[in-house]
């Protein structure tokens, strides 16, 4: 057993393969408020009301050397090496791994936070609509890969909600001609009315604003953008623009290369890649290099390329789409209920490769 301490901060894909990676040959405290496992790839399926999977953080880190201590870190003494909990505590640490993750990103519309729900909050939002004493409107705001799944599972779940996808852009515009004509294809399919190009400039008691006018709504669900946890800026760590830290080609801090940073905290470039973005995808694969780096199994630099991008579109649908090393497409998608097993079985890999 090597004699150095290791703290890990947050127990995200990031953290807790990081932390039972370096727990095989190292001493490792983990540092996560949460004893159960949060499963983000599936909060949409939360809020659908399917089964939550959420596998103890204990069952996770038995049989390595890694202490799981419940608490929030409040802030990270960088000179001192110590991290600072919000419950008073201060933990010494030889390395950090920092993996806070991300959450959602209001981007300073009025009455978003206030008024939305973030997809943090999905057993809330699953509460709202069933609790709801008639009917209305869901309003689900983004474009992306999480609003599409969010709003093709709800139309699915709750059929007698209308539900409406409204984007600042094009709906799943970033996919081939055929990947995103088979998503609007699904959304149209499962009722979700969509409105693009409409982006929201103020959450309201009724609803939206937005630059084509309003959408009335009952409830309204955030899903526009994810924004990495301020904690590292305000450390002191070197961060770009979109504040995730930068990191080296072994995921060290440039600025503080004692700590190193995972996850949807990183800004990570990779040869050959480009800057990766945020995603479980390339959460889990940084963590478990940081894992075995630490560990001693590993001198390589990271290396990481892009295969597929994958979406459910509610229970019997999906779409898996091949993209370069780079992300960038490629013309092959698959469709219909093929993708959609293609993304189950990627599903249960995550859940089997948590240690
Ligand atoms: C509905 C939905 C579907 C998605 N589907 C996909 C997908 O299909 N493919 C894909 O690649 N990505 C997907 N994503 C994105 C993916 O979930 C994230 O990129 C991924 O969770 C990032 O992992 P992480 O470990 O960096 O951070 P997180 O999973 O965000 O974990 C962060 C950890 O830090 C902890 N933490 C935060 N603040 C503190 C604090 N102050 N003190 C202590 N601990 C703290 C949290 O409790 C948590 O344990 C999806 C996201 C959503 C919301």
């Amino acid at each position: 057993m090597n004699g150095q301490h290791i703290v890990v901060i947050g127990a995200g894909y990031a953290g807790i393969t990081a932390a039972t990676g370096a727990g095989r040959r190292c001493r490792v405290t983990l540092i996560a408020p949460e004893a159960l496992f949060a499963q983000r790839i599936r909060q949409h399926e939360t809020a659908a009301g399917h089964r939550e999977h959420r596998p103890a953080l204990a069952a996770l880190i038995r049989g390595r050397s890694v202490t799981h201590r419940q608490a929030r870190v409040g802030e990270i003494d960088l000179a001192g090496r110590k991290v600072l909990l919000e419950d008073g505590e201060a933990i010494g640490y030889d390395t950090l791994v920092y993996a806070l993750g991300s959450s959602t990103a209001w981007r300073g519309v009025p009455g978003a936070a206030e008024s939305a729900y973030g997809v943090e909050r999905a057993a809330e939002l699953r509460g709202r609509v069933r609790g709801a004493e008639r009917p209305g409107t869901v309003a689900v705001v983004g474009g992306g890969a999480t609003g599409i799944e969010l709003a093709a599972e709800l139309a699915e779940a709750y059929p007698a909600w209308q539900v409406r996808l409204v984007a600042a852009g094009r709906v799943g515009g970033w996919f081939s001609a055929k990947g995103r004509s088979h998503v609007l294809r699904e959304l149209r399919r499962l009722g979700v009315q969509i409105q693009e190009e409409a982006e929201v400039t103020e959450v309201t008691r009724q609803g939206l604003l937005t630059a084509r006018g309003p959408v009335e709504a009952e409830v309204v669900v955030w899903a526009a953008a994810m924004e990495p946890s301020p904690l590292a800026a305000q450390a002191g760590l070197g961060v770009a623009d979109d504040g995730r830290a930068l990191v080296d080609d072994r995921l060290r801090s440039l600025s503080h290369p004692e700590v190193h940073v995972v996850g949807d905290a990183a800004s990570a470039t990779v040869a050959g890649t480009g800057t990766l973005r945020m995603g479980c995808a390339t959460a889990l694969p940084m963590g478990r290099y940081v894992g075995k780096l630490l560990s001693g199994r590993t001198s390589e630099p990271f290396a990481y390329r892009y295969t597929l991008q994958c979406l459910s579109l509610g229970r019997r649908s999906g779409l898996v789409q091949l993209v370069r090393g780079d992300d960038a497409m490629r013309p092959t998608a698959y469709r219909g209920l093929t993708g959609r097993l293609v993304k189950a079985v990627i599903l249960r890999g995550v859940a089997a490769s948590l240690r």
